[in-house]
């Protein structure tokens, strides 16, 4: 049985701005660069992230650090962002599965209130469930096993005991390991099972679904009145970009985009 939390929006809330998948990295400043210019000025009253902001997290310490590396310069800056965000308007987090690793610090550190996945927001009286999407993506069989181990609280104490340097290496060893598995035309990406979000949609007695995580963005319609809002992944150098967003508001959803 999934636990539904609720984030119940005051009345104040007209809109709330959903985004997810931007896969912050120093390496591409155009997707950094198009986040910062909407975090300066969306008009939203609340940003919740569904999650895969960053291309990868190892630890709040990395966004601590005063070290003149490169990777810790980048997420200390996307601190920085974030902490004058949220002193403008309420900003919500809820981890992908690329910043599971999000902590506590790092969201004292910016004023995030970190969400459970899945959570519903409560927002003028509707109910929208809200998930990263990568548990509700049945198929993936080996990608559940690795994220049922790597949420414990066990796994998660030892490999953050590691030193920051070691951690930053094993993340871009896995990239490689992804990378591979991207240019690899034999691999065939899960999506959303649709029966487990009409489950999950009916527990939560709420009528749509917004989660982000397989970059397919799109509006199923799930039957009984019942849809799944799949969010847009960011990439400000492709052609054309992408920078999209999910403003929720009485008139219900919808995209902006942001280029
Ligand atoms: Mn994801």
């Amino acid at each position: 049985m999934t636990a539904f939390k609720e984030l119940v929006a005051p009345p104040a809330w007209r809109t709330v701005d959903l985004i997810s998948d931007l896969h912050l990295q120093a390496g591409e400043p155009a997707t950094s660069e198009a986040w910062q210019g909407y975090l300066q000025t969306t008009p939203a009253d609340a940003l919740i992230i569904l999650g895969d902001l960053f291309e990868v997290w190892v630890g709040d310490d990395s966004a601590a650090s005063a070290s003149s590396a490169d990777a810790a310069g980048f997420e200390a800056q996307c601190a920085e962002l974030l902490r004058r965000t949220a002193q403008r308007l309420p900003v919500f987090f809820m981890h992908g599965n690329r910043d599971f690793l999000v902590g506590p610090a790092f969201a004292a550190q910016c004023g995030l209130t970190l969400l459970d996945d899945p959570t519903v927001l409560v927002l003028h009286g509707q109910r929208w469930l809200l998930s990263h999407g990568d548990i509700l993506c049945l198929e993936d069989t080996e990608y559940l096993k690795f994220r049922a181990q790597v949420r414990t609280p066990e796994w998660q104490a030892a490999f953050l005991a590691r030193p920051l340097e070691e951690r930053r290496a094993l993340a871009r060893s896995m990239r490689v390991q992804s990378e591979d598995r991207k240019r690899n035309p034999s691999t065939i990406w899960a999506d959303v099972d649709n029966d487990a979000a009409r489950d999950w949609l009916l527990q939560a007695n709420a009528r749509t679904l917004v989660h982000g995580h397989t970059h397919r963005p799109a509006n199923h319609d799930l039957g009984h009145g019942l849809q799944r809002i799949v969010l847009s992944d960011w990439d400000a150098a492709a052609h054309p970009p992408r920078a999209q967003l999910l403003c929720l508001s009485t008139a219900g959803a919808q995209r902006v985009d942001l280029r």
